[in-house]
């Protein structure tokens, strides 16, 4: 999209350990300064290491982002992290609704649009995701899945730089297999239409909309190339630092 700066997020889910997370920041500086004007380029490691790559990423070159936030501030929910913890932890970004936390915690759209405005609260910026499965794409039913996701999940008020929305069509995470081109081009058009019908022309213009789902270097040209994809958030190829530079260097 003209005029937006993508964005390239790892998602690490439930892997790395704090060797991991040194390792991963090594692999970065070897690139020196080749990185300074990509693309955003952001890891949302477990929560345990998102303070040690905070404290590693103080040059700017790489953000920090978690991965889920209960939607109160405080209180009594033990084993539960608020958004303000981790924004204190140095995260800027947190993803919010992916699909593992819909299908293995049973969220709902209204949980999702709770922990979104909970990441407004503390100043981070919400990666709500979106996606339909393999059985509503069967049936013909993606784009109503999508659009109700969207509709019940972004609170009132997303802004270019509160939101970025991730497409992850559920069939496609962790599987090798992604959609085509054609395919996605045309759920991304219809995230864009909805987000400029309700935030406006020229904010839902500028928000980043991300592909998500088995990108990895050898395939992120074909599906970063398409229009209205501002960038990838990357599960499996994030683990390693050269292939999420390798992906986001397609740009
Ligand atoms: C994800 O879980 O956000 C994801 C895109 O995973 P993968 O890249 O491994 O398919």
């Amino acid at each position: 999209t003209p005029g937006v700066r993508p964005l390239v997020a790892g998602n690490w889910k439930m892997n790395g350990l704090k060797a991991s997370a040194s390792e991963f920041r090594s692999m970065l500086d070897g690139y020196g300064e080749d990185l300074a004007d990509l693309t955003g380029l952001m890891v949302c490691p477990p929560a345990t290491l998102v303070l040690a790559f905070a404290q590693m990423s103080q040059d700017s070159r790489l953000s920090v982002g978690a991965q889920d936030c209960h939607a109160e501030p405080s209180g009594a929910h033990t084993g539960d992290l608020s958004a303000e913890m981790l924004a204190d932890s140095g995260a800027v970004a947190v993803i919010v609704g992916h699909s593992e936390r819909r299908q293995n915690h049973n969220e709902g759209d209204e949980e999702v649009h709770a922990k979104a405005s909970a990441a407004w609260r503390a100043g981070l910026t919400a990666i709500v995701c979106v996606g339909e499965t393999e059985y509503e794409r069967q049936e013909g039913e993606t784009l109503d899945r999508v659009g109700n996701q969207l509709a019940g999940s972004i609170p009132d008020g997303a802004t270019a730089d509160n939101l970025v929305v991730a497409y992850e069509p559920v069939w496609a995470i962790g599987t090798g297999n992604t959609p085509t081109a054609t395919d996605v081009a045309e759920v991304h058009r219809f995230i864009r239409t909805r987000l400029r019908e309700r935030f406006g022309a020229e904010e839902g213009g500028r928000i980043r909309i991300l592909y998500g789902g088995s990108v990895k270097p050898s395939n992120a040209e074909e599906l970063l190339g398409v229009d209205n994809v501002d960038g990838a958030l990357v599960g499996g190829a994030s683990l390693k630092a050269e292939d999420l530079l390798g992906i986001a260097m397609t740009y």
